[in-house]
């Protein structure tokens, strides 16, 4: 894709500031699993966190193709995964205030997000309901002036050092409802620790971002903290849906790049057998099969995002481009891997754990088989097998 002199600027900006964040500094956060503060404040310190979000509410105003621009540099710049899983939630999951919050709650809820002061975390998937998002059992019952919750959710990144959370609760018993879209409501609030223990899940990489179990116990959460009208929350979060594959989609793809880039300059510089490995096609052919899959599912996710930003219905491609730049990503990675021989198992240079992370937009938010089982429904015309 060709990018606009001020897509390439955002390009060249944003690698610049990631270069102050050297694969030394993302290799120590994976060992010893602390949040990147730094490049968190960094990136909200010039404004980045906001690229997508309207002006009036601090944003630059810009759309899901500066986004995910942004996105696929953070992750190619060496940070992977780590760092642009912390800041994803800020540039993605404002979207539903932004849309269908009043004015009040834009300028309370945006601003210090933006600016770094608060952080957040997305809490929708709960342990016993998996993708099966509509059936999920968290309870918020209504009160005066508010809601009283109880439920668990799982996976929830971020919880360890968020101070804010948006929830998605069901306020109808699924008995009730017409659809079973319907009774589900959306809240931004505190992350109120006396009322939610936040366990850590240890998992297999991106260390430096915490994944949780959250254990919500009478949870209030004021009447104002509601996000849109109560039982329209499965609907205003589907408007984030399809940017958030877009992103991920760029994640992917940008550690795809970053993977072949260190595989090639290691082809370049080993000699075995008195030459560099990189004259051996057996090396050669599958960094340039995958150098060819990254950059075409890069085509796809930037169509969805152009096709997004347009305000045209974008799902088939976004799903497509998310799903092809995991593939395309994990096999670029992979392939990294072998291309080092012994050294691409060491920490010291990184493929192991690009290849660690890449397997997160394989899983997250939505899996390759839901993606395929909706491609074939909607674009095949088949019949919904699930
Ligand atoms: C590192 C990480 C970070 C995450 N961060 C967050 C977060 O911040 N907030 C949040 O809310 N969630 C988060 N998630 C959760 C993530 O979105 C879910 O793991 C994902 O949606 C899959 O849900 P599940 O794990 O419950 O899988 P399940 O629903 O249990 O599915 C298990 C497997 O069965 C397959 N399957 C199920 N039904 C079908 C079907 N009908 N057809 C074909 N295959 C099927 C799935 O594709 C999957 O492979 C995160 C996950 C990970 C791993």
């Amino acid at each position: 894709m060709i990018l606009t002199q001020d897509q390439q600027n955002i390009r060249d900006a944003v690698l610049k500031l990631c270069s102050r964040f050297p694969d030394e500094y993302w290799l120590e956060r994976d060992r010893d699993g602390v949040f990147p503060h730094e490049f968190h404040q960094a990136m909200a310190a010039d404004g980045w966190l906001g690229i997508a979000m309207p002006e009036h509410v601090g944003g630059a105003g810009l759309g899901i193709t500066e986004a995910a621009i942004m996105m696929e540099a953070v992750a190619e710049s060496g940070g992977g995964m780590a760092a642009a899983s912390s800041i994803h939630g800020p540039v993605f999951s404002l979207q539903p205030i932004a849309l269908f919050g009043t004015p009040e709650q834009q300028q309370r809820m945006i601003p210090p997000v933006l600016s770094g002061e608060h952080r957040i975390c997305f809490a929708v998937t709960e342990p016993n309901t998996g993708l099966d998002t509509t059936k999920l059992k968290t309870r918020a019952q209504k009160r005066d002036g508010g809601y009283l919750v109880n439920g668990e959710k799982i996976w929830i990144s971020v919880a360890q050092v968020a101070n804010k959370m948006m929830l998605l609760a069901r306020t109808t018993p699924l008995e009730e409802v017409k659809r079973k879209t319907d009774g589900l409501s959306l809240f931004f609030t505190d992350l109120d620790r006396a009322k939610i223990e936040v366990r850590l899940i240890h998992k297999m990489g991106r260390h430096a971002v915490d994944s949780n179990m959250l254990f919500i116990s009478d949870l209030w959460i004021p009447e104002e903290d509601r996000i849109g009208a109560e039982g329209d929350g499965f609907k205003t979060i589907m408007h984030g849906f399809n940017p958030e594959r877009i992103l991920i989609g760029s994640e992917a793809i940008g550690l795809g790049r970053v993977a072949i880039a260190r595989a090639a300059r290691y082809a370049r510089e080993r000699i075995v057998f008195d030459r560099p490995i990189g004259m051996n096609q057996g090396i050669q052919h599958p960094l340039a099969k995958c150098w060819a899959q990254v950059e075409a599912a890069n085509l796809m996710v930037m169509k969805a995002a152009a096709l997004f930003d347009a305000g045209q219905e974008c799902g088939v491609e976004a799903n497509a481009g998310k799903y092809l730049a995991a593939e395309a990503g994990f096999e670029a990675c992979h392939t990294a891997l072998s291309t080092l021989g012994g050294m691409g198992y060491a920490q010291e240079y990184h493929i192991e754990r690009y290849l660690r992370e890449v397997l997160i937009p394989r899983t997250a938010p939505v899996s390759a088989h839901m993606i395929l089982n909706f491609l074939a429904e909607k674009v095949l015309g088949l019949p919904k097998s699930y």
